[in-house]
């Protein structure tokens, strides 16, 4: 991806407060449910207005108004099942353009200077993967040109075009992914990712109405939650952040607080453990009771599942049960996507006479529960702290995995919002980190 420095600029920062504050230049996107109707992207257009009057650069980058997508996806379903990628693109990319277009307006109707771009306009090029591509260049000429002339750049999101000069899209939640690469191709200070909620919290505050909002989270930390389910932000957009070390602010559309900024690790950020909580119900479990403990079993195991496409996220493989000299027999555990459940369980009853006349059980109840910290790394007994916490609840432990900034525990599915919350007492996270170092 391009990312051509800005030309004859100071970086801003320390400012003697009586010289006058520097520009900035700013990339705002805007969600789905902040532009959901006409009052509410005219709320937005004032935002982006009040920023620029400030005297800053405003790019801003939208989504479609909410429920949109959805909508264009249904109708193209009603036609085909499966309907055709590129077509079904160049349907999807409406939404943005007309989100862009209704906000030009806005901003026009309040006598603000500002020009609309689609995703091509824009410079942003991708590979040929229709309704998942990744962005391969991003030349934003147009936009710069916009910017040196005053005006604000509105930029379509979610959409960029192949070499072939087709409109792809770049995956549910896209929009995320354009902001965060149109800033760094920009050379932005800062990106803001506006949207419903006011930040990113300890915990989802509709499990936990203790959870409290994070002023700072390193993108390690967003990362991982991302990936363990926590919906606020698209996970390749964190990624592309942390790469180019993007200060990414995530806030409340309509509201004036705070929010969460995403940026590199700070000190501070080693002295509490636990950034966040997450729970996960979409996986289920298989486990083949008795398979033969010797070399390439797990390999043929989770070979057949890796060529049917199928993911598999924890594997537990017990000590084998040798008795006597005699080969020994395992059991070996793992957990796959709920909707490749059955596929996988089908495999592995096919294959299960080769395995031993292994037992294959499934169990689709389950939930993970994962903890998420870059203070694990030097703190000593916080699985311990999260099994108790489970322990206290009676909650049993079925499956654990570790890495080096998460711990995550499989259990019963109906205990998982109890698990959060005594999860989240047991670390404290209601208060405030300052007084839990
Ligand atoms: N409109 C697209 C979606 O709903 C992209 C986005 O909103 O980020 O997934
Ligand atoms: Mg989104």
């Amino acid at each position: 991806m391009g990312t051509q420095p800005r030309g004859g600029r100071a970086p801003t920062g320390a400012i003697p407060s009586k010289r006058k504050r520097q520009m900035a230049r700013i990339v705002q996107k805007y969600g789905g449910s902040s532009v959901a109707t006409i009052d509410l992207i005219k709320e937005v257009a004032k935002r982006a207005i009040a920023a620029k009057n400030r005297g800053d650069e405003v790019v801003v980058v939208l989504s479609a108004m909410k429920g949109e997508t959805d909508r264009l996806h249904k109708l193209a379903r009603e036609i085909a099942p499966d309907p055709p990628a590129r077509e079904l693109d160049s349907l999807l990319s409406t939404g943005e353009q007309a989100s862009v277009s209704l906000f030009a307006m806005a901003c026009k109707a309040m006598g603000e200077r500002v020009k609309s771009f689609l995703g091509f306009q824009a410079g942003i090029s991708t590979d040929d993967s229709h309704l998942s591509a990744r962005i391969l260049d991003l030349n934003p000429a147009r936009i710069r040109t916009e910017l040196a002339k005053g005006r604000i750049a509105v930029v379509a999101g979610f959409q960029g075009v192949n070499r072939a000069g087709d409109i792809t899209t770049l995956g549910r939640g896209g929009s995320d992914t354009t902001a965060v690469a149109l800033a760094v191709a920009l050379g932005a200070d800062v990106c803001e990712i506006y949207s419903d909620v006011d930040g990113i919290y300890t915990t989802d505050p509709n499990v936990y109405d203790k959870a409290r909002k994070l002023d700072m989270i390193s993108y390690e930390e967003m990362l991982e939650l991302s990936s363990l389910g926590a919906k606020v932000m698209e996970i390749r957009s964190v990624g592309t952040g942390m790469e180019h070390g993007l200060r990414i602010h995530v806030r409340h559309a309509h509201g004036t607080g705070s929010g969460t900024i995403i940026s590199t690790e700070v000190s501070d950020m080693e002295r509490t453990p636990v950034r966040g909580i997450t729970h996960q119900t979409n996986e289920a479990r298989i486990t083949l009771i008795k398979v033969k403990d010797e070399p390439g079993v797990a390999a043929r195991i989770l070979g057949l599942v890796s060529q049917a496409d199928i993911v598999v996220d924890m594997i537990i493989q017990n000590r084998s049960r040798a008795e006597g000299g005699e080969p020994g027999l395992t059991d070996l555990s793992f957990t796959v996507p709920l909707p490749d459940y059955s596929r996988a369980m089908e495999l592995m009853n096919e294959a299960k006479k080769s395995l031993g006349d292994a037992e294959v059980l499934g169990d689709d109840n389950i939930a993970k529960v994962s903890i998420v910290g870059l203070g694990m790394r030097n703190h000593a007994g916080v699985a311990a702290t999260m099994f108790q916490a489970l322990a206290s609840e009676g909650i049993n432990i079925e499956m654990i995995s570790t890495s080096e900034i998460k711990i995550s525990c499989v259990i019963d599915k109906r205990k998982a919002e109890l698990a959060v919350r005594a999860i989240h007492d047991a670390f404290g996270l209601d208060r405030p980190p300052e007084e839990l170092a």
